[in-house]
């Protein structure tokens, strides 16, 4: 089915990022993944072909592209299975921290970097004890002259081996230990002493991706780097979760076109019983169902992209699509993945990294669980 969103601008991006992928991604993956990281140059490169905050404005260095554009990146990175590339975390969920809340001086001096690749974003709000409930997060700062001095650790932060811009989730106000009022957000250089990286995490999936924890012991933060006012953090970070969980539902149902693709390709070519596997009902039938379900999810979120670029608050519809986009992209990679039979369980086949690094989507960007209360306070209950 036609998907009408797209108009005649964003069809020659579609090729020029997927050739990108083909070209400068797929042939060097492997080699990422087995480094759990991808190379400093990808990001400088990447950066070269305008595939780094293209909503960013012209004066800048940015394209001031719409939303759809970058869709596409996370549409085709999903779908081609190299999601490890994780660009659209960097354009998407923390670019627009800056965008919003940064003052003119701020974006002046980080923005033109963030568009060329010599700034690569990461955002940590993730602790070893908070995770979904982060109006308890620990880390500490507090206000020494002209710097906050920051304490404590988070963990499972995405570009965490590379990043070197961290929007970092703080308690700026000790005396609220659990209140959401105390929490601000710092962006932390992270030459500056005090920051240090901790493991880059081993992971069952995503393995090109550098998933780290990170520690602050008396890392001295200039004033100058809090985003926006002091005790508003939480509420910036609520407010950029509509993008955030769109962004992650918008890739999951990518992935899942990826495993439909790769999976009818196989079973027209799989042959048993004097027949193909495509040919056997089973097959026709599982394949039925999941063409449906990716038709839905894709249907449905196309139709809240254009919402959400509208400026419409979207709370329930985005929990909805981030919830069930992510299920229906597991069980899709899940049932996909049986057609290959012993195929599908070795990693040479493109499959199994559709069914492995789908695990974690109904986890981060707020637990399925989570979007379900959301769901369920909107409807009222
Ligand atoms: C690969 C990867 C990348 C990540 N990248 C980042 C990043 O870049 N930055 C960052 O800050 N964090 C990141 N995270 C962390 C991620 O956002 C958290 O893992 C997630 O929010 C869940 O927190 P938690 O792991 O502490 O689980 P917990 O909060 O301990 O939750 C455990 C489980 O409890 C259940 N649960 C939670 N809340 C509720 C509820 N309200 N009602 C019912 N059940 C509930 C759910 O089943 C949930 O999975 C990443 C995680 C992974 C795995």
């Amino acid at each position: 089915m036609k998907r009408r969103i797209f108009n005649e601008g964003h069809e020659i991006f579609r090729s020029t990022m997927s050739k990108f992928v083909q070209t400068r991604i797929i042939p060097q993956y492997e080699e990422w993944e087995a480094r759990h990281c991808v190379p400093r140059e990808m990001w400088l490169e990447a950066g070269r072909e305008g595939l780094l905050c293209p909503t960013a404005e012209e004066k800048y260095g940015g394209l001031n592209a719409d939303f759809i554009y970058s869709m596409i990146i996370m549409e085709e990175l999903s779908s081609q299975g190299v999601p490890g590339f994780f660009l659209p975390l960097h354009n998407d969920i923390v670019f627009p921290y800056l965008q919003k809340y940064a003052n003119e001086e701020q974006k002046g001096r980080w923005i033109p970097g963030c568009i060329t690749g010599e700034n690569i974003l990461a955002v940590a709000m993730t602790e070893p004890d908070v995770g979904s409930d982060l109006v308890h997060l620990q880390t500490k700062a507090f206000r020494d002259g002209d710097h906050y001095v920051v304490n404590g650790s988070k963990t499972f932060i995405s570009n965490g081996q590379l990043a070197n811009l961290v929007v970092v989730a703080v308690r700026t106000d000790p005396d609220n230990p659990s209140s959401h009022k105390g929490i601000s957000l710092l962006v932390v250089e992270t030459e500056t002493p005090g920051f240090s990286r901790g493991r880059n995490l081993e992971k069952i999936g995503l393995q090109a991706q550098d998933t780290s924890e990170m520690f602050f012991e008396d890392c001295r933060v200039p004033v100058k780097n809090l985003l926006g006012r002091e005790g508003e953090g939480f509420k910036y970070l609520m407010e950029s979760l509509q993008q955030e969980r769109l962004v992650l539902a918008i890739g999951a149902a990518a992935a899942a076109v990826g495993a439909l693709r790769v999976t009818l390709d196989y079973v027209k070519e799989r042959k048993l019983f004097g027949t193909t596997l495509g040919k056997l009902q089973n097959t026709r039938f599982t394949l039925a169902e999941v063409a449906t379900q990716v038709q839905l999810g894709q249907t449905f979120l196309d139709e809240l992209v254009l919402r959400h670029m509208a400026g419409e608050r979207l709370v329930k519809e985005v929990s909805m699509a981030k919830y069930w986009v992510s299920e229906m992209q597991f069980e899709v990679a899940h049932r996909c993945l049986q057609l290959f039979g012993g195929y599908g369980y070795m990693k040479e086949y493109l499959i199994s990294r559709f069914f492995v690094d789908g695990r974690v989507q109904s986890i981060y960007g707020g637990a399925n669980e989570v979007m379900k209360e959301l769901i369920a306070r909107e409807l009222g209950l």
